[in-house]
């Protein structure tokens, strides 16, 4: 079932080298949605020799000029809205305003990345000598390698690719396995904004595919964005390299803290949002809600009856809230940290591991359902349930006693350090925990999702290596020059220097 797609290399759809291929799969119903060619390190090869081969004329045209291709990708993304939300939805199993709103913050992305190729790009700063030029300019990379995760498939690769490609550097791009269909259908509007043969090169496949573009020579920068574990190798793999960069956006383990002073009724909401939207899989999602004991039982008792009641179902239909987890494999993870939690020190309030067949759309037996999972537990015992990234709608309740600083104190408490928030209606609270919760995404009185394209999208600690990503990845993918240049005929220098060369006769 579903058509067969091919890669896109050099300017041309072309099944590559492999013979073997793979499908994707609808979480919600197991029906297969396409066959794909699981691209060879040969396939990885021609592609990045065709983006080092259109490099010079690509990086040669002006910003203005290759941000008009995007542009064109821009009204692609807008027209085939409807469509490629659906597919998102269909493929990933996001209800139908996450699929849409996934489309929507591509085009975002794109529209503030060509908005961008008319601003002023570096500095014109002051030098100590009045002759004098100084500049901040900077020049494109090269080849750059993305690798991206199936839960953004559209928004994330032009979180990585827009910028990128207007700073004047050629693609080679790897989705994730598991939406290779959204990619066919970006690669397909890219080439019918008639981006030029070897700019942009699509190759499908799996963790090995990846990995061949990490390893090539010829990439000297890699954008990934997924798992903890898999960046953390990348990063290591390319420090090995002298000159070569990754730039990895990773997991999280997020947390909300919900003080004395809360409202309670956006805590209640930010929870439910931040918890269970995208059935816990966004890297944002929160699995920790750290909850002042003067608020506890409150907010346990309405947070618990909604993660009773909220709907679990077909993501195509308007009123789901939660759609299926990804893939049986991310399935069983998810069970096996729900049954951990309960053999750990903790006290089950909610568990929808094994949902009601009544809950089940007709047709959808074969998908990966799962609702809500939600315990107690201590903030000082030291489980893996409240230490580890599950990526599912598993939470913990953690009471808290005392000042903002002891809530802020149980946040920091993880290797991760993405997002988080606080819900309060104190001021100097949310100050407190905007100056010192350690996270690279922060929110006061919202949930802790919800990201916009004209922010720095990145973590510290474990969640990020420095290069946070949608508008600040042109930090990633330009180098900066100084530039200095002399008005004059004299050679003057800064701090004083002598410029005078005098010779063994004086
Ligand atoms: P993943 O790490 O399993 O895969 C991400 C991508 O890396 C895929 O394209 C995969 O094929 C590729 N890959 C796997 N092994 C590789 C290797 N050895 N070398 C090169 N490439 C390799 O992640 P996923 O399951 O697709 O996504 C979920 C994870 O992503 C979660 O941990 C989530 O928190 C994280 N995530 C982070 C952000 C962020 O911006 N911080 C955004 C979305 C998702």
């Amino acid at each position: 079932m579903g058509n067969q797609y091919k890669q896109y290399i050099d300017g041309e759809w072309t099944t590559g080298e492999s013979t073997e291929t793979f499908t994707s799969e609808n979480p919600a119903t197991g029906e297969t949605l396409g066959t794909f060619h699981h691209g060879t390190e040969t396939d990885v090869e021609r592609a990045v020799d065709a983006a080092e081969e259109a490099y010079e004329d690509w990086r040669s045209l002006s910003r203005i000029n290759r941000a008009e291709y995007l542009w064109d990708v821009y009204h692609e993304l807008r027209d085939r809205h409807e469509e490629l939300g659906e597919i998102v939805s269909m493929e990933c199993g996001k209800e139908i305003s996450e699929g849409k709103a996934d489309v929507t913050e591509a085009w975002h992305m794109v529209e503030w990345a060509a908005g961008d190729a008319r601003h002023p790009q570096g500095d014109v700063v002051p030098s100590e000598v009045a002759s004098k030029d100084a500049y901040m300019r900077r020049k494109p990379r090269g080849v750059v390698g993305c690798i991206t995760p199936w839960n953004f498939p559209v928004a994330i690769p032009f979180w990585h690719m827009a910028v990128t490609l207007v700073e004047g550097n050629t693609v080679v791009w790897k989705p994730a396995e598991q939406t290779p269909w959204c990619a066919q259908i970006v690669a397909e509007m890219m080439v019918d904004a008639g981006i030029p043969d070897g700019v942009f090169n699509l190759v499908q496949g799996y963790g090995d595919t990846g990995a061949a573009i990490v390893d090539h020579d010829d990439v000297n920068t890699v954008l990934f964005t997924g798992s903890a574990e898999v960046g953390q190798g990348i990063a290591s793999e390319v420090a090995q390299y002298p000159g070569k960069r990754a730039a990895c956006e990773m997991g999280g383990k997020n947390a909300i803290v919900i003080t004395e002073k809360a409202d309670l009724d956006t805590a209640v909401h930010s929870a439910v949002m931040s918890s269970f939207k995208t059935t816990g899989q966004r890297c944002v999602s929160s699995e920790r809600l750290i909850v002042h004991a003067d608020v506890y039982d409150e907010f346990k008792e309405r947070f618990v009856s909604l993660a009773e009641d909220v709907a679990v179902g077909d993501p195509l239909e308007e009123d789901t809230f939660m759609g299926p987890l990804i893939e049986a494999e991310h399935h069983e993870k998810v069970r096996e940290y729900n049954e951990l939690a309960r053999s750990e020190d903790t006290n089950v309030l909610v568990d929808r591991t094994e949902l009601d067949d009544r809950e089940i759309p007709d047709g959808h037996e074969d998908g990966h359902w799962v609702g809500p999972f939600v315990y107690e537990a201590d903030p000082d015992a030291d489980l893996r349930c409240t230490s580890e990234e599950v990526f599912g709608p598993h939470v913990a309740l953690l009471k808290y006693e005392g000042d903002i600083e002891r809530g802020v104190e149980i946040q920091n408490d993880t290797e991760y350090g993405l997002a988080g928030a606080v819900i309060s209606e104190d001021y100097r609270q949310i100050n407190y925990y905007r100056d010192h919760a350690e996270v690279g995404l922060a929110y006061g009185n919202l949930p802790c999702i919800g990201a916009e394209v004209q922010l720095p999208f990145g973590g510290v600690k474990k969640s990020g290596n420095g290069f946070p990503s949608a508008r600040e990845i042109i930090e990633a993918v330009t180098d900066r020059t100084a530039w200095t240049l002399n008005n004059s005929r004299d050679i003057e220098m800064a701090q004083g220097l002598s410029a005078d060369i005098t010779t063994k006769d004086e």
